[in-house]
């Protein structure tokens, strides 16, 4: 078996190999950015099997996402064949919600418990507090929501909280009645929110010591990727699951690996604990602990300047990465007058890279701190013709149309889902206004019943209007029949049928207005992926596409990412964006674990970068600090970083001074194209203090950012005519960028596909070249194509 498995150690470091064969205690990987974590904990799975260490069903793996979760299985199949297939290797989310759904008894629940997203329980929130009648000045929904999502992180629960809390303090006060509230209501609803998934699960675990043994006897290695980025319920979590000596007459404790870079943890708003990984050797006495300090990604340079830059955060362990594959290029440095001018800058760069055929726009990805910088980055590429993709920006399943047809389908698996089916009440309209669900709430209320139960009882609720009555009991009809069809058929059926026989669909055909056209495509977008899932999942039923949903749109642990998009989008985006080989427009949060041969770090500003609430905050900067060498550390060839002496940003325009990340990046590493003004202002000044507002999804841009370019409507008018002469791109000394991608020939009559219209034929061709625009007829309808920009292939 050792001969066998001896493949598997080849090409491995001496520190990785020790990592891969290690055996007999508790083990931490600490691991320094690109020093081959993912690489290290696939091999040793795959070494485990191999060797007949391990049965593969003895194995849990936990990844941070659902995509990471995925390669891993691959590369693990790659080494061992298709046992992979059967093995437990996903989310923290994703592992919780499969046990809760075998155990739900245990828990009070049915096994077909809704999940609510982030938005969902703002809902569920909002109305508990309404029924308090607490003053949304003093206890806003959404701060309350922030504060029972750290609490659940922290396992204190409702009566834990009420016990503790405050209550001459109104906002704690507040909470403890809001989080009362609001559990009630989950339970009656029979749904879960994100952050249960983990809590009750752990809960479970001890109010069932027998449950909790049967997994441990199961689970005999336990492997975490990502350790960092851990709360305290995962911790606990991993704890329960693993087991400790003592617990009980039970098994001996579970193989435990943990891998994890202390200074990536960017998570900490969400509950992130950092200490998880600092005092692992606490927590298990007999743990080895083994660091990768080799690093196989970057240049030394873009390393030093890393190390640099991380050098200066308290309290960290000394760790030097480094590389044997020489210094590379200098970093490049530029100071732009104002965000048009750095965004030129950029785009100019990026055409000389790829002019030398070194690079692909494929190869480049450019960070910012917030969501609102990508505008008029995007406003240039777009000038200049450089094909680009936006990871983040609008969640496709946070838009309402997308929101309301999962709405439908949530309330067919469960029908005591109160949120989804009051989201659904009136939409689209059909006769039941607020006074009549109010009155059906009352009557839910009163008699201790859910609201659907309470619609089918709705002619004895006092003082209902004969009229709402009948469209109550025309509601109940059609939710029934759609029930039938969701029943006898697949997920992809029901989907349809929601859409026709409710009126949704027709309603936003019929409508004027041109933001529903858009509606339709999101619709039949989702349409397709209902239909992907059932071709991928023959015997997949309704309810397990919603909980791949739940999961997909939400989970993968950052529902609350600064930039507002889920890590599976954001995943999916980037694999898309690959594929395109177009330029990649990114939040650092967002960056975390991905690389790219070339990498812009902008607005590289006190106040941007780090953000102002870092200046009064040292653990606030410190972990600005760790977001830099996140960002610094993507990059395996070529960085850039660059600034704005003015910035517009959340509607005013002010002075930043450089950031003090540049600083701290030794100067001989860095090559300054133009360096700005030398002396900032004094501190006091930067940042546009004045302006206090934080806007975490502040300056979303609008619009489509699954569409490709066509969708996008950006106004150009709005770029300031370059103001210096040393500003002027490639693109504009040209005259015309030429389009990076190849601008695909069709003809009529020719058959296409369309990532998000699926297939459909060619029945027109206007223009030439690059403005070449097709006329395509899909089953969602005709469309008009700019060819350069429509992910079209032809079938
Ligand atoms: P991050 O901190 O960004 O998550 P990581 O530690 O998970 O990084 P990996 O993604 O596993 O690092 O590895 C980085 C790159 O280095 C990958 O392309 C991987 O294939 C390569 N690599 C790792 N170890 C080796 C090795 N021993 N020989 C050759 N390439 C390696
Ligand atoms: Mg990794």
């Amino acid at each position: 078996a050792e001969a066998r498995a001896a493949h598997l150690l080849e090409g491995l470091n001496p520190q990785q190999l020790e990592a891969v064969t290690h055996a007999g205690s508790p083990l931490l990987i600490v691991a320094g950015a690109g020093s081959g974590k993912t690489r290290v904990l696939s091999h040793r799975i795959a070494y485990l099997i191999a060797t007949g260490r391990a049965h593969h069903g003895e194995i849990l793996a936990i990844t941070f996402t659902n995509k990471a979760a995925a390669e891993m299985r691959e590369r693990i199949e790659a080494l061992v064949g298709e046992r992979a297939q059967r093995m437990w290797i996903s989310t923290f989310h994703s592992s919780c919600v499969r046990i809760l759904r075998r155990e739900a008894k245990n828990v009070g629940l049915n096994s077909n418990f809704s999940i609510y997203d982030s938005a969902d329980s703002l809902r569920l929130i909002t109305l508990v507090h309404k029924g308090l009648e607490l003053d949304p000045k003093k206890v806003a929904p959404k701060a309350i929501q922030h504060k029972i999502s750290a609490l659940k992180n922290e396992l204190v629960d409702a009566d834990d909280f009420a016990s503790r809390a405050n209550m001459n303090d109104p906002f704690e006060a507040g909470v403890a009645e809001v989080y009362k509230g609001y559990t009630q209501r989950l339970r009656q609803a029979n749904a879960m929110d994100f952050d249960d998934l983990i809590a009750e699960t752990v809960y479970m675990f001890r109010a069932f010591p027998a449950v909790a043994e049967m997994y441990r006897r199961r689970f005999r290695h336990v492997l975490v990727d990502e350790y960092q980025d851990t709360n305290h319920a995962q911790y606990a979590l991993v704890r329960e699951i693993v087991g400790a000596a003592g617990d009980g007459d039970g098994p001996e404790p579970a193989e435990l690996t943990v891998v994890g870079d202390s200074d990536q943890s960017i998570y900490a708003f969400r509950g992130a604990d950092i200490r998880n990984i600092v005092e692992f050797g606490k927590d298990y006495p007999n743990a080895r602990t083994i660091k990768l300090e080799q690093n196989y990604r970057s240049t030394q340079t873009i390393l030093s300047a890393a190390n640099a830059v991380i050098a200066r955060n308290p309290n960290r362990p000394e760790k030097r990465l480094w590389t044997s594959e020489g210094d590379g290029e200098k970093i490049i440095g530029y100071a732009a007058e104002n965000e048009h001018e750095e965004a030129r800058f950029i785009a100019q760069e990026i055409d000389r890279l790829t002019d030398t055929g070194d690079f692909r726009p494929g190869d480049v990805a450019v960070f910012y701190r917030t969501n609102a910088q990508s505008r008029s980055l995007e406003e240039i590429l777009m000038r200049v013709g450089l094909p680009y993709k936006v990871v983040g920006g609008t969640r496709f399943y946070e838009r309402k149309e997308i929101k309301d047809a999962l709405a439908y389908l949530r309330v067919l698996v469960n029908p005591d889902d109160d949120v989804n089916l009051r989201r659904v009440l009136n939409e689209p309209k059909r006769g039941i206004g607020e006074r009549a669900e109010g009155t059906v709430a009352a009557l839910a209320e009163r008699d201790r019943i859910s609201f659907m139960a309470a619609l089918r009882r709705a002619d004895e609720a006092p003082g209902m209007a004969t009229r709402s009555l009948n469209s109550v009991a025309a509601f109940v009809k059609l939710l029934d029949d759609l029930a039938e069809v969701a029943e006898g058929s697949g997920p992809a059926e029901a989907l349809e049928a929601v859409l026709e026989q409710t009126g949704y669909l027709a309603g936003l055909r019929s409508s004027t207005d041109p933001q529903d056209e858009s509606r339709v495509e999101n619709l039949a977008e989702l349409v397709a992926v209902v239909r992907e899932y059932a071709r991928e999942n023959p015997e997949g039923s309704l309810e397990e596409f919603l909980e791949q949903v739940s999961l997909v749109a939400d989970a993968d642990q950052i529902p609350d990412a600064p930039d507002g998009a889920s890590q599976a989008e954001v995943d999916a985006a980037v694999a898309e964006a690959k594929r395109q080989g177009v330029v990649t427009l990114m939040t650092l949060h967002t960056a975390k674990g991905l690389e790219f041969p070339v990498v812009f770090l902008t607005g590289m500003e006190h106040g941007v970068f780090p953000h102002r609430r870092a200046a009064t905050d040292p653990e606030e900067l410190a972990e600005e600090r760790r977001l830099a060498y996140v960002g610094l550390t993507r990059a395996r060839k070529r960085l850039y970083l660059t600034r704005s002496e003015v910035r517009s940003l959340w509607g005013q325009s002010e002075y930043y001074p450089a950031s003090q990340f540049l600083g701290e990046v030794p100067a001989d590493l860095i090559d300054w194209k133009r360096e700005g003004s030398k002396r900032p202002p004094a501190v006091g000044t930067a940042g546009g203090a004045g302006n206090g507002r934080w806007d975490r999804s502040g300056g979303r841009y609008g619009g489509s950012s699954w569409g490709a370019g066509t969708s996008r409507n950006a106004s150009f008018s709005s770029i300031s005519p370059a103001s210096g002469g040393s500003s002027a791109t490639a693109a504009q000394k040209k005259g015309r960028v030429q389009p990076q991608k190849e601008v695909i020939s069709v003809a009529v009559g020719d058959k296409v596909n369309h990532t998000a219209f699926g297939n459909g034929t060619v029945i027109g061709v206007e223009g030439a070249g690059d403005k070449t625009v097709a006329k395509v007829s899909f089953d969602v309808g005709e469309k008009r194509l700019l060819l350069r920009y429509a992910p079209l292939t032809k079938v």
